[in-house]
């Protein structure tokens, strides 16, 4: 005869798929700059409850990028020298030429005004594309798979700016409630305080936050039709 098996031990063994996507949200510094988030992808993880999978983390800007190396003040400013040497921004490049581009159709004021808010930026799309957009982590026992001295980056090429990085953690987790965390350990970091979870899979009607933004200011980085 079968000992009875209580439901919260089945639920507890259910594992399940997650695919579950989450927004950093981070002021950035003047010109070229590294801003380690790591801390806030581990938070997006621990949140998840994802315990085996893969952490993607996008730069959803055209100037700027994600990587991964250490986060070692001096290295970051020699990153920083030499990201200027590869594309120095005052060299002749096309996109810089503004007089000779056209903004959206529907610009508020027109080509004028669009052209007065364009930024010389050409160096910036170039080592964006250098550098990379995307990165995919292995998420092991929880845990980012990433080596003692490495550290997850976002680097701005064109700052100061609001930037935003979307980090989507998929894999497996048990069944049950998705551990909770606690919010204090990174509160004093200013990326985590403006960090923005959205716990609806992608597929469940989600809205960026952006298109909002986008409709109140539609002259704001994030919503640049030709940048
Ligand atoms: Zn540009």
């Amino acid at each position: 005869m079968c000992a009875p098996v209580r439901a919260s031990y089945r639920r507890d063994n259910v594992v399940e798929s997650v695919f579950e996507y989450t927004q950093l949200s981070l002021d950035t510094s003047l010109g070229i700059s590294l801003h380690d988030i790591t801390p806030q992808v581990r938070r997006a993880i621990r949140e998840s409850g994802v315990t085996n999978g893969t952490v993607n983390v996008l730069s959803r800007h055209t100037t700027t990028a994600v990587t991964i190396n250490e986060a070692e003040g001096r290295l970051m400013d020699d990153i920083r020298q030499y990201m200027l040497k590869l594309a120095p921004p005052g060299d002749p490049y096309l996109h810089n030429d503004i007089h000779l581009r056209d903004g959206p159709p529907d610009w508020p004021g027109g080509n004028d005004a669009w052209r007065a808010q364009e930024p010389r930026n050409a160096h910036s799309h170039l080592l964006s594309i250098l550098i990379g957009n995307t990165l995919a982590v292995p998420v092991v026992d929880g845990e980012l798979a990433i080596g003692t001295w490495q550290s997850l980056m976002l680097v701005e090429l064109d700052g100061p700016r609001k930037r935003t990085v979307g980090v989507q953690v998929c894999g497996t987790r048990m069944g049950g409630e998705p551990k909770r965390v606690d919010t204090s350990e990174s509160s004093s970091n200013a990326a985590s305080k403006s960090y923005q979870k959205k716990t609806s899979p992608v597929s469940d009607g989600y809205k960026d936050p952006m298109d909002a933004l986008c409709e109140d200011d539609p002259s704001a980085d994030e919503c640049k039709v030709f940048d």
